[in-house]
């Protein structure tokens, strides 16, 4: 992996691809500032040592060039929490794009036009990318979001830049974090996934088969395994075109010496709402007419004892349907369980956006060792895959 610290900046100017797509209210003000802060580590680093920064970016998926994209948008939010003046091209390729880039002055900052406008950025083609690779004379990609797609700017462009191409901070933190976890950590090692589907977690789950000691399944995946095992699950949300597979899923991880962990009691309600009356059952003995939404009482003290046992522990998906404030309590409570073990000593990685989104919405987004800043590129990393971006660098 050829590091941020490998390099001179001094004199250099760095192409720095960011992951700029953040969230934007009515009056188009930034709602969450998390990957601005996130990149600026590397752009701090690369402005002590003498160097210019030219940041390109996307921000949603404009249909040609609409302004509500427009990364002039950010332009004040970037400058506040970068503390410089980041001044702006209007266009990210083409002559006034290289001469305001030839006017950038060593420790100054220029962030381009949403890549986006260009249909090239997302088709990867090779002459937008080589435009792109003239502005600067090194490429640093810290764009983890987009690390699992081969546009442009995230992976085409490296083939620019012979050996002067290396990661960005945050890039190199999240990948020796899902190392962490699916190569070099302590054992035992835990994977807590959660959420509504076991179809959308197939490969995410079979790949962990390899590395795990523990595996605790959460969320309405649940209910496909008690179907499976011939529990009743009520109007729980279950996938009976799946249950041959969950049979299968245990039998590979018995056979693997990997412990499966389902809870044992549910939080149920007589209606998909916040305000359904609540009931305590069995996860084998939910009755028609009530749908489990939460893992029970019994279920929250397993898991906790579980996770506290455990030295690596990687959470994607939550255990219920969290957003609905009266059944979020396991939710709460495996965060806050992974929050002490963390405290204990051991490395805890969150990762996929709706576990992101609890962890932050309950607090506790400083007590783990490392959330994760890209959901699809998280994703495809725990099922094993090679992201382009990332091997675009080596
Ligand atoms: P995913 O995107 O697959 O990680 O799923 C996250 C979603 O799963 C959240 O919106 C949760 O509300 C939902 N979810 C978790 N548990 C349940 C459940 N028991 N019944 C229905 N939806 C659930």
């Amino acid at each position: 992996m050829r590091a941020l610290n490998q390099f001179n900046f001094s004199n250099e100017c760095a192409i720095i691809r960011v992951d700029f797509n953040v969230p934007l209210n009515d009056k188009m003000e930034v709602t969450d500032t998390t990957r601005i802060e996130a990149a600026k580590p590397t752009i701090d680093h690369i402005l002590s040592e003498g160097g210019k920064c030219v940041l390109i970016s996307h921000l949603g998926r404009p249909k040609g060039q609409e302004p509500k994209y427009s990364l002039s948008n950010i332009i004040e939010t970037v400058s506040q929490i970068l503390g410089v003046t980041v001044y702006f091209s209007e266009s990210c390729v083409g002559p006034s794009a290289q001469a305001q880039v030839a006017a950038l002055q060593p420790g100054e900052v220029l962030m381009m036009e949403n890549l986006r406008y260009h249909s090239e950025e997302t088709e990867g083609d090779i002459n937008f990318s080589e435009e792109l690779s003239k502005l600067g004379t090194v490429y640093v990609n810290d764009a983890f979001g987009t690390a699992h797609r081969a546009h442009a700017s995230t992976t085409i462009i490296a083939k620019f830049f012979k050996d002067k191409k290396c990661f960005g901070r945050l890039l190199e933190k999240e990948v020796l974090s899902i190392e962490r976890v699916m190569k070099t950590g302590d054992s035992p090692i835990l994977a807590i996934i959660g959420g509504a589907k076991v179809s959308s977690k197939i490969t995410i789950i079979e790949s962990l088969l390899d590395k795990v000691d523990h595996l605790i399944i959460g969320g309405g995946m649940v209910y496909t395994f008690t179907k499976a095992m011939g529990g009743m699950v009520g109007n729980s949300i279950c996938e009976p075109d799946y249950c041959d597979y969950a049979l299968q899923l245990m039998n590979k991880a018995k056979q693997k010496n990997i412990k499966i962990h389902l809870p044992v009691d549910v939080v149920a309600g007589d209606s998909f709402s916040n305000d359904a009356k609540q009931k305590v059952f069995k996860v084998m003995h939910i009755p028609e007419g009530w749908e489990a939404m939460d893992a029970g009482p019994k279920s929250i003290e397993k898991f906790h004892n579980l996770i506290l046992n455990c030295k690596t522990i990687l959470w994607n998906g939550p255990m219920g349907v969290f957003e609905f404030s009266n059944f979020s309590k396991g939710t709460i409570a495996a965060g806050e369980s992974i929050a002490e073990a963390t405290n204990l000593g051991a490395f805890s990685l969150v990762g996929g956006g709706d576990s992101v989104a609890a962890v932050k919405q309950f607090g506790l987004e400083n007590k783990m060792s490392y959330i994760s800043t890209g959901g699809g590129a998280m994703l495809e990393s725990l099922e094993g895959k090679v992201l382009p971006g990332i091997e675009a660098l080596s």
